[in-house]
Parts: C-alpha cells; structure tokens; sequence
C-alpha cells in the first residue's frame, strides 16, 4: 500500500491538477457555488481525492446554502484531522484528510443548523470524490 505521508511536493503535482494541487496541497478553497457536489443529495461515500481513503457520507451531508457540500459529521472522527487555522487573520479549524494530510476545508460549530452535531465540516468538492452506492448507517 501507498504510504501517502511519504510522497513528496513534486510526485503531488503530477498525481493532481493544478486546482486539485492548490486546494489539497496548499489549503486552497475553490470558489463558493461552483463545486460539482455543493448540491448533490446522491446517495453515495466522498472519498479522499489526493489518497481515495474514505472520509464522508451522503447520510451526513445537509444543505446550508453556504456554497460548499456541507456535512454535519466524518464518517468517523479518526477518518480526519482537524487542526487550528489562524490564517486570514481569523481563528478556524481546518480539516485533514488523516491518511494523506491533504486539506479538506474547515469544520465551523454553533451555527444554529438543525442538525444532530450543530457542526458543519465545510469541505470543498475538489477536495473529494463521490462513489455512488448504498450506505447503511
Ligand atoms: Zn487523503
């Protein structure tokens, strides 16, 4: 099996595209509305991009109308990393795919959804990719 830590900036840029490398890679966010999943209620498993590990579900997925595929809860919790953004001169959460590194998007919570977490893992469509097939929970 590929070990996905061990991949190197340059073998990245060969196995993605140039905005695929910008958002996984460099924690690059595709612009809002435009993703091929913002609202998509397929149902199905999103997958890593970079990698192909399993990270979120369409049993999880909720519309927030904030211009990004939305999801109230990972898969599972180990499935993702979420570490402390300071960027762009705001405290956010980001969130990492855990078995590549690669960046996700950003977690946000007490927004007030009507969701069983009140979490919102707002996660950029290029960042995933969707395998249409029966989930059971
Ligand atoms: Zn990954």
């Amino acid at each position: 099996m590929t070990d996905f830590k061990l991949i190197t900036d340059a073998q990245w840029r060969e196995r993605l595209n140039p905005e695929e490398y910008r958002v996984l890679r460099q924690a690059g966010t595709e612009a809002p509305h435009v993703g091929e999943y913002t609202d998509t209620t397929t149902e199905g498993v999103y997958s890593c991009r970079a990698c192909g590990e399993e990270l979120f579900r369409s049993t999880e997925k909720f519309d927030a109308h904030c211009g990004w595929p939305s999801f109230f809860s990972p898969l599972a919790k180990d499935k993702i990393i979420e570490k402390e953004d300071l960027s762009l001169g705001m405290r956010r959460i980001e969130v990492l795919c855990a078995n590549c590194g690669s960046h996700m998007g950003h977690v946000f919570e007490g927004e007030g959804f009507n969701t069983p977490t009140d979490l919102r893992y707002c996660i950029n469509s290029i960042s995933l990719r969707l395998e249409e097939k029966p989930v059971s929970n």
